[in-house]
């Protein structure tokens, strides 16, 4: 299972495409095992996703059957089902506040059946047996009342028992990818008007050698041009910078 995150300058769009660059960062991650795979970006404000059980080979060819319009920002994913089949729907990512935010989740939350009821309660409805929709509807919720990406992240961790690395995009704030993790690996790949996320530095290896490693229960939010954490009772927090100098196999 592994996930990578990207966000760059529209501005070099014909450069560096979301599509392209979640995709390579998928394929070096295929090393991880995955029963199926996913992506979602945003363009012209309105998220686009496309998800495939099995192999990789399978989502490209649903994206070739579908294409999507080229993309600045994006998240991708590959699964290890723990909850609910490998099943296309079951793939990530998941959604949340009406279909404007995609989230996807390696790991498992341990409290998400109590969760579940409550959103049942409230009327939630749910595309997929898995225990990650919980956390994008809970994410959703908390994006409705706060219209911030990175709040509405940290509201929701707060409510979630287990381990995760999540990472999530809003049609509404196109200009950010929000992750979190706790007892779950995920690391940042710096760039030039560029940054990006990965389960581990394999997902960005070809666009980038200098990183930044987070610590458990911190949330990032990646910019063009800034990489922000906190830890997750709002405090400041820095993560460890460093250096890949190993060779990357093809
Ligand atoms: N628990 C989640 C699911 O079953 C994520 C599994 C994973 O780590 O890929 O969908």
């Amino acid at each position: 299972c592994g996930i990578v995150g990207y966000i760059g300058v529209p501005q070099k769009i014909s450069e560096h495409q979301a599509l392209d660059v979640l995709m390579e960062g998928l394929r070096r991650l295929e090393y991880r095992g995955y029963d199926s795979a996913g992506v979602a970006t945003v363009a012209d404000g309105q998220i686009q996703a496309r998800k495939k059980s099995g192999k990789l080979a399978n989502l490209i060819a649903e994206i070739e059957a579908q294409p999507l319009t080229p993309a600045s920002v994006g998240i991708g994913h590959t699964r290890w089902a723990t909850h609910g089949g490998p099943t296309d729907q079951n793939a990530h990512p998941h959604y949340g506040d009406e279909g404007k935010l995609a989230v996807i989740h390696n790991g498992i939350i341990e409290n998400f059946a109590p969760l579940k009821q409550k959103l049942d309660a409230a009327d939630e409805s749910f595309d997929s047996q898995t225990d990650t929709e919980v956390a994008a509807k809970l994410i959703g919720q908390a994006f409705q009342q706060t219209g911030d990406l990175t709040e509405a992240m940290r509201q929701a961790v707060n409510e979630l028992e287990g381990a995760f690395t999540l990472l999530a995009v809003h049609a509404d704030q196109p200009d950010r990818v929000v992750a979190a993790r706790r007892n779950s690996p995920l690391v940042v790949g710096l760039g030039e008007d560029e940054n990006f996320l990965g389960s581990d530095v394999s997902g960005f290896i070809d666009f980038t050698r200098e990183a930044v490693e987070l610590e458990q229960d911190q949330i990032v939010t990646i910019t063009t041009d800034d990489v922000a954490i906190i830890n997750f009772d709002g405090s400041p927090a820095e993560g460890k910078r460093f250096h890949v100098d190993w060779d990357a196999a093809a």
